[in-house]
């Protein structure tokens, strides 16, 4: 009765408790200890106050956060940890949700060991739903050097270049939230980060509007990259230094490790929300392996 406070169908108090003998949970191979309360009769187990009260299959809920975050699409997933393709797709938002309270956990954790946090870089990642003609832009906040994330965005845009034209005949005129999910962003940075401190980003022209709407102390220092070209990677090729590899080298890799972001693929994104849940799940396990990473770098240091 280790979590159990009270009855969870007439909140009666830990005292009218009382343990009623276990049952073999298959799912996992577990003994789970069964509870009846006094007051109401009701019986309940400690199953009942975990998050996955009622799942069926609990083993599959790590490999499925780590191939997710590995490049590997719901079909395949589902073919190797042997469950159906919706199962991975419910399991997705289940897993979002966890991610998401870890990485505030981890974010907080981070600042109160190292202190508070001095510089940023921000930029916005394009990608689309359904079409290329339906373009989404995910405005992202890193931490300068350490590579951790700090919040992102999901947002419609409307189609631009040459796909502009062909998207408004098909699609009519698509709606452009960047704005707002910007502002939406910055609002929830503004919880984590400092009033002084330094973002560095590229020359997108909403930026230094949003820098002084939001944090009128920072400073902001533009860095001009030659990131306009299209084809291949765009974020990782230049062979000089860049003073955006931070945040240019995490896009790359999120592009690489979340499967809808490669840029040749047959997933794609049918809702933005699912997008959002994807990126936070990826964001959970790249934190875990910088995490082993900065592990791993102390213990060779300290052998010397
Ligand atoms: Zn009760």
């Amino acid at each position: 009765m280790d979590a159990t406070t009270h009855c969870p169908r007439c909140d009666a108090p830990r005292s009218s408790l009382v343990r009623d003998g276990f049952y073999h949970r298959a799912d996992d191979s577990k003994f789970i200890q069964r509870i009846r309360c006094k007051d109401c009769g009701q019986k309940f187990s400690n199953a009942t106050f975990t998050d996955t009260y009622r799942q069926k299959r609990r083993r599959i809920n790590e490999t499925v956060r780590v191939c997710l975050s590995s490049n590997m699409c719901p079909r395949d997933i589902a073919e190797l940890v042997g469950v159906n393709i919706k199962t991975i797709a419910s399991r997705l938002i289940w897993l979002a949700a966890r991610s998401r309270k870890n990485n505030q956990r981890r974010l907080q954790a981070y600042i109160d060991e190292y202190g508070p946090i001095k510089q940023v870089q921000f930029d916005d990642l394009l990608t689309f739903e359904h079409t290329n003609c339906k373009p989404l832009t995910v405005p992202v906040a890193i931490i300068d050097d350490v590579r951790i994330p700090l919040g992102f965005r999901v947002a419609s845009i409307p189609a631009f270049g040459r796909l502009a034209k062909v998207s408004k005949e098909r699609y009519g005129k698509r709606a452009d939230d960047s704005v707002q999910a910007r502002k939406s962003l910055f609002e929830e940075l503004q919880k984590v980060l400092p009033e002084d401190v330094h973002f560095k980003t590229d020359g997108h022209r909403h930026y230094p509007v949003l820098i002084k709407q939001y944090f009128p102390k920072a400073t902001h220092s533009i860095h001009n990259s030659d990131r306009g070209c299209v084809v291949g990677q765009g974020e990782l090729k230049k062979t000089h230094f860049d003073p955006l590899f931070t945040i240019n080298h995490s896009f790359a890799n999120a592009r690489a490790k979340i499967n809808r972001l490669n840029r040749r693929t047959w997933c794609t994104t049918k809702l933005p929300k699912r997008l959002s849940d994807h990126i936070d799940i990826y964001i959970d396990v790249l934190c875990d392996r910088l995490e082993r990473k900065r592990k791993y770098l102390q213990r060779r240091e300290a052998m010397g």
